[in-house]
This record gives structure tokens, C-alpha cells and sequence, in this order.
């Protein structure tokens, strides 16, 4: 029933920053080259995201927002994007049930838009007009998401301020546009004219770091990837760009970590990486700025965690932790002066 979808929706996403990190990951996972978000009062009165990926197919539009019907789209078509991102269905579903949620959508192959209005998981009846309703419209696919939370009131009160919840999504989106080097990435808040975040889709790895986190941290990268090491485990490769030795601060920029292109906790390993540093540096300004990306084979990863727990698991992990965490030992000890 709509309650039990209701409930279970609100358990889903607690706050706008996990509505807005899932519906990135689909434009991501669209092959998107551009990304734009827009924030009102935190995401909670609004979040729109605009991409110019793929699209949806028209025929899919009826069944997008209910659950588990993902590997019944049409758009269907990479196994793989069960193994990073799309494993669900859940996401459109579940914000469908709290929130008004609204979308136009324009596929390569189609000469108009189509937007479309859902509630609980359907499309809306509405009093006039079709839905879905032909619209102009670019290439790509806008998600509106207005009045978050609207029927959960325990939600709301939960909710501190609409300020802590527009820092929180101006988070993800930096976090990806340091992991997705193929795409440009944009927040600002609605009616404003000033971006809070602009990155355009050709600037490097260094570059987006120095935009994002400043020039102390950018001018001491370290960035290096391992393709060979940890097959046994599972570990298919991995990526990383840290400070070296030479930089320290005393402020805290905690670890981001990508596993299969998400964005994940991974706690023990972030506790084995900042002894590591600890060692090179001088005590209360030991806060390194570190990047790390895994490729793990998808079976072994548990992708099926909580979507508000992005605390994830893997086989293997202590070997897989130690390995990444020795080479990072080595690699400073390259560096250190
Ligand atoms: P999941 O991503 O787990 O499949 P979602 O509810 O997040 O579930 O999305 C459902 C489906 O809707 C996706 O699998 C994708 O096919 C389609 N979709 C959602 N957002 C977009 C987008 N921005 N561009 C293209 N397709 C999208
Ligand atoms: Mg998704």
C-alpha cells in the first residue's frame, strides 16, 4: 500500500543530499558530459538536476518510478551498470512517494521531450494535459524534485537546517566531479546567479582538486594507479592522488573513497591510511587531503548496502587494505624529504 511505500521511502532517504547522490548516479550512469543542480532551501523546497545523457525512451516512462523494474527498461542494455550503480530501481520509486517529483526527458532518437508528473510511484493523473506530455526540449533527462518530505513530518523535524542540507549536497556533487573526469558538474541555488560549484568537463584531476580543495593541497598530489597488484583478491585495480609528506594542516578533509565508481565509507580503511600518514607527519596537523579509487570485482563487493549507509563491504578486505595501504606507504616514502 502507499503507507507501507511511504514509510519505507522515508527510510530510503533520510535527507536531500541521499536523493540528490541517486539521481546523479543516474545521470552518470546516462553518460552524461554535463551535469547541473540546482538547490532550493537545501533541496528540501526544490533539487533539480539537468544532464545531457542518454535520455529515457518514451515506453519506459510509465514504469520509471516504480520499483525493481529496472532491468525491464528498454536503456537496459549494460550488465555492467548492475555492478556500480543500477542495481535497485528503488531510487525514482522511493522519491516518488515523498516528494512531488517531475521529469523531462528527450532520448537522441526522439524529435520532442516528454515530461512527465509522478506520485506514489505512477504517473499523476492530472486535470489537463497528457502524461507524459510532449515538450521541447534538449537531449537528456531534468529530474525535478519538489517539497521533499511534504507527508513525512518526522522527516522534516529531523531536519535541522535547510543551510547544513545544501552544504551536505554540495559535498556530493564535488566528491563526484573529483571521481568523474568526463563530465563538467555545476550547483547553484535556484534563482541565484553565482555557481557554488563550476567545473568544466576538460579540466584534469589537479585541476578540479585545486578548485574544489585549494592550491595547498593541489600543489602536493601524489597520483598514481595499480593495474597488477591484488588479482588473488579480487582487486582489479585502483587509483590514487594524495598529499605527499610536504603538505599538512591541521584541517580535516576526511578520505574520499570510490568502490565500483560509488561513492562509499570504508572506515577501516580510512583508519589504516591516516596511520600511514601519521607517520610522516607532525602530530595535530597530520589531516592528509587522499582520493582513492578500488576496482574490486563486482562480486565480491556488496553494492546491496543501505543507501544511507555508505558504509560498504568487501571480500578480502583486510589483504586489499593492507596491500593499497603499503603501496601509499611507499609512495610517500619516495617523496618525504
Ligand atoms: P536504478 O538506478 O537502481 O536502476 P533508479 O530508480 O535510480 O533505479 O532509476 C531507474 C532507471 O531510470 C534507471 O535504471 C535508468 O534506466 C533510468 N534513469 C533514471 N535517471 C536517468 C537519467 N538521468 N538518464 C537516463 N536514464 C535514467
Ligand atoms: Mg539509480
Amino acid at each position: 500500500t502507499n503507507v507501507v511505500n511511504k514509510i519505507a521511502a522515508g527510510e530510503i532517504i533520510i535527507a536531500p543530499a541521499n536523493a540528490l547522490k541517486e539521481i546523479l548516479e543516474n545521470s552518470i550512469d546516462a553518460q552524461s558530459t554535463t551535469i547541473e543542480v540546482s538547490v532550493k532551501e537545501g533541496g528540501l523546497k526544490q533539487l533539480q538536476i539537468t544532464d545531457n545523457g542518454h535520455g529515457i525512451n518514451k515506453d519506459d516512462l510509465a514504469i520509471l518510478c516504480e520499483r525493481f523494474t529496472t532491468s525491464k527498461l528498454s536503456t537496459f542494455k549494460d550488465l555492467s551498470t548492475i555492478q556500480t550503480y543500477g542495481f535497485r530501481g528503488e531510487a525514482l520509486a522511493s522519491i516518488s512517494h515523498i516528494s512531488h517529483l517531475s521529469v523531462v526527458t528527450k532520448t537522441k532518437d526522439s524529435p520532442v521531450a516528454y515530461k512527465c508528473v509522478y506520485a506514489s510511484g505512477k504517473l499523476a493523473p492530472t486535470k489537463k494535459g497528457a502524461n507524459p506530455q510532449a515538450v521541447a526540449g534538449k537531449d537528456g533527462t531534468q529530474i525535478v524534485v519538489e517539497d521533499l518530505f511534504y507527508n513525512v513530518p518526522s522527516r522534516l523535524r529531523s531536519i535541522r537546517s535547510p543551510s547544513d542540507e545544501y552544504y551536505k549536497i554540495l559535498d556530493v556533487v564535488q566528491k563526484y566531479s573529483i571521481h568523474c573526469l568526463q563530465a563538467g558538474f555545476m550547483v547553484k541555488k535556484t534563482g541565484e546567479s553565482n555557481y557554488a560549484l563550476m567545473i568544466r568537463q576538460n579540466l584534469s584531476l589537479k585541476e578540479r582538486i585545486r578548485t574544489i580543495y585549494g592550491s595547498g593541497i593541489a600543489n602536493e598530489l601524489l597520483e598514481f594507479n595499480e593495474t597488477e597488484a591484488g588479482e588473488r583478491y579480487g582487486l582489479v585495480a585502483f587509483s590514487v592522488c594524495a598529499t605527499s609528506p610536504n603538505f599538512s594542516s591541521s584541517k580535516k578533509t576526511p578520505p574520499i573513497f570510490f568502490i565500483n565508481n560509488r561513492l562509499v565509507s570504508c572506515d577501516p580503511l580510512r583508519k589504516s591510511l591516516q596511520q600511514v600518514y601519521a607517520a610522516f607527519l607532525p602530530k595535530g596537523a597530520n589531516h592528509p587531503f587522499i582520493y582513492l579509487s578500488l576496482s574490486i570485482s563486482p562480486e565480491n563487493v556488496d553494492v546491496n548496502v543501505h543507501p544511507t549507509k555508505r558504509e560498504v563491504r568487501f571480500l578480502h578486505e583486510d589483504e586489499i587494505i593492507e596491500l593499497v595501504t603499503e603501496r601509499v606507504q611507499e609512495e610517500l616514502m619516495k617523496t618525504d624529504n
